[in-house]
């Protein structure tokens, strides 16, 4: 019989109840019990669903009050010692400062799971970190779960990922270092399970589908030749991408099973078949934990059936990776258009479809011919659905030339046309789009959307935040304005709600970090765009002011990475839809007379694949599609990007063969590192470096801003500086906003009369 299970479950809710348990629990508005109990309520929930779908197993572990790579650490014991925390004593208040922050100590660093868009907390380990056990939380669920008498499978981050993702602020100190102790802990916590009667446990192992050094593989041979004997059967989870290239290790490690994502990469099964030793499980993960598209159910058990003839019981059945990117339920949809709706499957709907997939290989298809088929008439639909392909779309897609994707001239000819006709002064003063988001325009979006104001209503509200955004940059002495984006919730979901193509849920939330939830726009069909999106709000910003209004639009590898993507065709392809929409948006904005546009591109890194032999090609479609949204103007036009979460220095010649005009980035919490690759590459185009970090509610003085752009000047050139915050400014208050910029301005004149001294005085040294 093939086995089903899951690697886990979304935590925070059908509807998000840990985030509002969370929040009201940080607020001190309610304790420590009222949190978990709803925490309780909802593992339970989670393994009834996973029991009622007729899984072989429930998947315990998974929970986290926050995130579970702090879970982790604060089961090891490996708190960081600046906090002063006694591991085994933590209490859920000061496992929250940690997560953070509290007065005395900055919060443990966050950073992208893998390359989703999940965040975790990453552990600080050093010279004096013991593995000596901290909380029991992890036990107290598992009992929970044996009480219930559930078929508990636990899972825990295993050693090598974790400590492969930790960091240390010791300098010269190696992590592997505290490999043996960590091994030794995690053998402990096996023994713990072993005495419970636990038969399986799942240790995950992403960090097998990444390019490793030989002292990481050897690392994984040392912490499973030691694991792999502890009486209980471990299941070594990988996903995100294929481990194929270390099946040969693993195959030789004492584990009792291995779980491979074949949604990802579906090419590795071959291998894996290859060189599975006789006894070993292999997990399949068939089921995309990653989208929310219906499997083709047919496919997959058609796909499966030789694997299920050779490997018979040691065959499982799973998702590829934790549901814990995917949205809870589809139930909670109500206003989802039907059609779209019958196409998706979230979390608890791809529970139904591992036991469809399982009953048709154990018991035979016509066991379930009833649900195979509903699967084929949903697949169906979605294929021949007119809502998915547009020939208006399709006709569009299949003209796109190369040269659709260069600017009519090279940059330095357009560079001198630019400068003649924009006329702006050196060392040029903008800002990224965003103004702050005050309650007031929170208010009458949320208003407008309810129906309690009219349109046009809505309307003049709207152009009097946009006045008052124009007067207030005019009064600072900004060069480049920006409306200000009050009209704009989101900088995907704005673009999406205009776009044909794009659906968007109720309650589709997936966890980003902590008690943040992001609610992830679904592109289902072919990407159209009916009529201009910000035509006449930016003509109107533009009729408020004699200064050049930049025009601001979202690119269209961010459009993509931000939302859940069609499965039916390249991402690449998507990408190109978007990418000829926002092509159109372009031309439509400089025939109104904007002579700025700035195509947003802040995710343009976190789509780079997980292997480096991957980053190419994906490198080349992103480019391109960025240019090809940026190519059709004349070469007086001025086209900027922004990214933010810098850290590009590896990707610099892609960077530079986007051939923006101008590029603002974010630098200032990095010191202006960044800027130094930029230097040594020589970047040919203008750069906005960040001058001061948008994060914070701090003003920067007009000396610190000024340092930083005589910095700058040291590796670009004076000529090609722009000078900018580092990033939108929609989180912050007017006053430290108007506070910042004030000073902003004024360290770029005085930088300007500094640099026109200089060159006089070159200019007057006679020879
Ligand atoms: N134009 C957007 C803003 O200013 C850019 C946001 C971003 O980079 N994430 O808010
Ligand atoms: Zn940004």
């Amino acid at each position: 019989m093939a086995r089903t299970h899951i690697l886990g479950f979304p935590r925070v809710g059908a509807h998000r109840e840990l985030k509002f348990a969370q929040e009201a629990f940080w607020r001190g508005e309610s304790d420590e019990a009222a949190l978990r109990g709803v925490a309780k309520d909802l593992r339970n929930r989670h393994w009834t669903l996973q029991r009622s779908a007729g899984l072989d197993f429930v998947t315990v572990g998974d929970f986290a009050y926050y995130d579970q790579m702090l879970n982790l650490s604060a089961l090891l014991g490996a708190l960081p010692a600046r906090f002063g925390f006694t591991p085994s004593t933590l209490t859920l208040s000061q496992y929250y400062e940690l997560a953070r922050g509290n007065t005395a100590q900055p919060a443990m660093e966050m950073t992208k799971w893998f390359d989703t868009n999940y965040h975790y907390l990453v552990p600080e380990l050093g010279s004096q970190t013991t593995f000596d056990g901290g909380v029991d939380w992890f036990f107290d669920e598992i009992d929970e779960a044996l009480a219930r008498n559930l078929p508990v499978k636990p899972v825990l981050v295993g050693p090598v990922t974790y400590l492969y993702l930790s960091k240390t602020h010791e300098s010269g100190f190696d992590r592997l270092s505290l490999l043996p102790a960590l091994i030794a802990r995690y053998a402990a916590i096996l023994e713990q399970l072993r005495r419970r009667g636990i038969e399986w446990v799942q240790l995950d192992e992403p960090a097998l589908c990444l390019d490793l050094e030989p002292q990481w593989l050897d690392a994984f041979a040392i912490a499973y030749d030691n694991l792999g004997a502890c009486g209980v059967n471990v299941m070594l989870a990988t996903y995100f991408d294929t481990a194929a290239d270390k099946a040969r290790l693993v195959a030789k490690l004492p584990v009792h099973g291995i779980h491979i994502d074949l949604v990802r990469a579906p090419q590795q099964l071959d291998v894996w078949r290859a060189v599975l030793p006789a006894p070993t499980v292999l997990s399949v993960g068939v089921i995309d934990g990653r989208n929310i598209w219906r499997a083709d159910l047919r496919k997959i058990v058609r796909s499966l059936e030789t694997l299920k003839t050779e490997l018979g019981d040691r065959l499982w059945i799973a998702p590829s990776c934790s549901l814990l990117h995917v949205p809870v339920s589809l139930e909670a949809e109500r206003k989802l258009d039907a059609s779209v709706k019958s196409w998706l499957a979230f979390a608890t709907e791809k529970l139904s479809e591992l036991n469809v997939i399982a009953r048709a290989l154990n018991d035979g298809q016509p066991a379930v011919e009833q649900q195979l088929a509903a699967a084929d008439a949903a697949l169906d639909a979605r294929r021949s659905s007119g809502a998915v392909v547009n020939p208006l779309v399709q006709k569009r897609v299949g003209a796109v030339t190369d040269d659709m994707a260069e600017r009519k001239s090279g940059f330095a000819e357009r560079n001198i046309i630019q400068r003649q006709s924009l006329r702006l002064p050196a060392l040029p003063t903008t800002t990224i789009g965003s103004f702050p988001q005050t309650p007031a325009i929170r208010q009458t979006r949320a208003a407008f959307k309810r129906g309690d104001i009219g349109a046009l209503d809505y309307l003049e509200r709207i152009r009097a935040e946009i006045e008052t955004a124009v007067r207030r940059q005019e009064a600072l002495g900004l060069d480049v304005l920006v409306h200000g984006e009050a009209e704009r919730n989101d900088m995907v979901e704005y673009f999406g709600e205009q776009l044909w193509g794009y659906a968007f849920t109720e309650n589709g939330w997936v966890q980003s970090y902590g008690s943040r939830c992001v609610k992830p726009p679904i592109i289902y069909g072919d990407i159209y765009r009916p009529e201009p999106m910000t035509v006449d709000t930016t003509r109107y910003a533009q009729s408020l002011t004699e200064r050049l209004m930049k025009g601001m639009l979202t690119g269209p590898v961010t459009m993509l990475q931000w939302s859940f993507v069609r499965d039916d065709q390249p991402r690449s392809t998507t990408a190109l839809q978007l990418a000829l929409a926002i092509r159109s948006e372009v031309s439509d904005l400089e025939k109104a007379g904007i002579r700025v546009i700035q195509i947003d591109e802040p995710a343009f890194r976190e789509g780079l694949p997980l292997r480096k032999s991957d980053w190419a090609h994906y490198l080349e479609w992103a480019v391109r599609v960025f240019k090809i949204s940026a190519s059709a103007v004349a070469d007086e036009t001025q086209i900027h990007t922004h990214m933010c979460y810098s850290e590009f220095n590896d990707i610099l010649p892609s960077i530079a063969a986007m051939d923006a005009d101008v590029i603002t980035i974010e630098t200032s919490r990095s010191a202006m590192e960044l800027l130094d690759g930029f230097g040594e590459f020589d970047y040919p185009n203008e750069i906005g470096p960040g001058v001061y970090d948008i994060h914070s509610p701090r003003v920067p003085s007009v000396e610190a801003i000024q340092r930083l752009l005589e910095r700058a000047c040291e590796v670009i050139p004076a000529e090609r500086l722009w000078v900018n915050p580092d990033c939108g400014l929609k989180t912050r208050g007017w006053p430290e906003t108007e506070a910042a910029l004030a000073n902003m301005v004024e360290a770029a004149k005085a930088l300007r009369a500094k640099l026109a001294i200089e060159a006089l005085s070159e200019s007057a040294v006679p020879g």
